[in-house]
């Protein structure tokens, strides 16, 4: 015992000299006018302005925010910039997933930090995969990120700027002012889900603010309904985040019992299953049209037997749910195996004779990634971002 549950962070955040605006609440951008002299009586207008160039338009240059005089636009660039997360590689899949390597600052310009970003389409909807610290401040055994250092968590601006990169890289930003009446124009990210590097729970301020941004009715415009927070279980921050945050929850569950949950998801030692359900349950807004995600990671004769698929029904009795069956995605030094194709049909069989819709998702973006099972020698080879990026792909709905 006496295992580390929680890893600190090993950097601070240093922000440039010039700050984006990109990711400031309305009340931080209204002091950011504030702070540059412009009077108190013109902020209100001058934020509801500006908001509407950034995430209705997403232009990227104070000189296109015409609504604004030319001495207004040349002061804010004087003391501001527009910028997003700096995208350093971009990788496209014939099935039109797209990847993002993006790079962040580090506490020193010399050491900056790598995270990824994953947009997979679909008929009905396009997911944005995100993440939320580079590395992860738990360390659950079969997550290559938990073997990682945490370095630090991400800023309210660098989370809502991967939403921000991903309109601009799929020119997905409305073209000129809507006519007053008409409906607005649909758009290709039209979900959100942080799945990708990191414990949002750990970093909770920030994804709480950034949310809220890309939540914003006048903005980015996702409904709650369309934004889902995963968590392996920190327990007080899912009550928390019912109450401030209020998206869609995926709860990280992989196993049935606390002896093999504690072993898998460390955190469960601090927050066993019964709490963890017992949050589930007490989630505000659950309906059959709300329902909660539990995510299920099939590893081959650790979790995946039929009684597990039984107990886990069992389990999750009276929650609005819904379960997702994650092919295990292997890392070199894992002891880890994907449970058998066959395995997890039966079990995904069971979980559906149960009532629960439990789709195994087709990992998507084959040639620019592997799939769970497939060409192994390959798999071995992936990056830690190109798992990241392959896990994300197994999980969209
Ligand atoms: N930290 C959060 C969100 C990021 S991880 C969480 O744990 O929920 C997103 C999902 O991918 C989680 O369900 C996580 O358990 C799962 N996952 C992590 N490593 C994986 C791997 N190697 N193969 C398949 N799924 C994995
Ligand atoms: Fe962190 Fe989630 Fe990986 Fe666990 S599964 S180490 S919480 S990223």
């Amino acid at each position: 015992m006496g295992a580390l549950i929680e890893k600190r962070p090993l950097e601070r955040y240093v922000a440039p000299a010039k700050p984006s605006l990109v990711g400031l609440s309305r009340v931080a951008l209204a002091e950011a006018l504030g702070g540059i002299g412009v009077p108190e009586r013109q902020r209100r207008m001058r934020v509801q302005q500006i908001w509407h160039w950034l995430y209705v338009r997403g232009v990227q240059d104070f000189d296109a925010m015409t609504t604004l005089s030319k001495e207004m636009r040349a002061q804010l660039d004087r003391h501001f910039t527009l910028a997003r997360p700096e995208i350093v590689a971009e990788q496209i899949s014939v099935d039109g997933t797209r990847k993002w390597l993006l790079r962040l600052p580090g506490e020193t310009p010399d050491r900056p930090h790598d995270v990824e970003c994953v947009y997979i389409p679909e008929t009905d909807r396009g997911t944005l995969c995100i993440s939320s610290q580079v590395g992860c401040t738990l360390n659950c055994s079969f997550c290559h990120t938990g073997t990682q250092r945490l370095v630090r968590n991400l800023t309210p601006g660098e989370i809502v700027g991967q939403v921000v990169l991903a309109r601009d890289r799929l020119a997905d930003w409305q073209r000129a002012a809507a006519p007053a009446g008409t409906e607005p124009e649909k758009r290709l990210v039209s979900n959100v889900v942080m799945m990708g590097m990191g414990e949002p729970l750990y970093n909770f301020e920030a994804v709480r603010d950034a949310l809220a941004v890309v939540a914003d009715g006048d903005g980015l415009s996702l409904s709650k309904r369309r934004i889902t927070l995963s968590t392996s279980g920190v327990v007080p921050n899912i009550v928390r985040a019912g109450a401030e945050i209020g998206s869609m929850l995926a709860v990280s569950l992989h196993a049935v019992t606390d002896e093999l949950r504690n072993e898998l998801v460390p955190l469960n030692r601090k927050y066993p299953l019964r709490d963890l359900l017992d949050a589930c349950r007490n989630y505000p807004g659950l309906s059959n049209a709300r329902r909660i995600t539990f995510e299920y990671v099939m590893l081959k004769g650790v979790n995946d037997s039929l009684a597990d698929a039984r107990a886990l029904v069992r389990l999750i009795k009276g929650i609005p749910a819904k379960i997702n069956l994650i092919p295990f995605n292997p890392w070199p030094g894992t002891k880890y195996e994907c449970s058998d194709w066959e395995q997890i049909e039966k079990f995904s069989e069971i979980v559906f004779d149960a009532g629960y819709a439990s789709p195994v998702r087709t990992p998507r973006g084959r040639d620019i990634l592997a799939a769970c099972g497939q060409l192994k020698s390959a798999t071995e080879k992936l990056s830690a971002r190109e798992r990241l990026a392959l896990r994300a792909m197994a999980m969209t709905d």
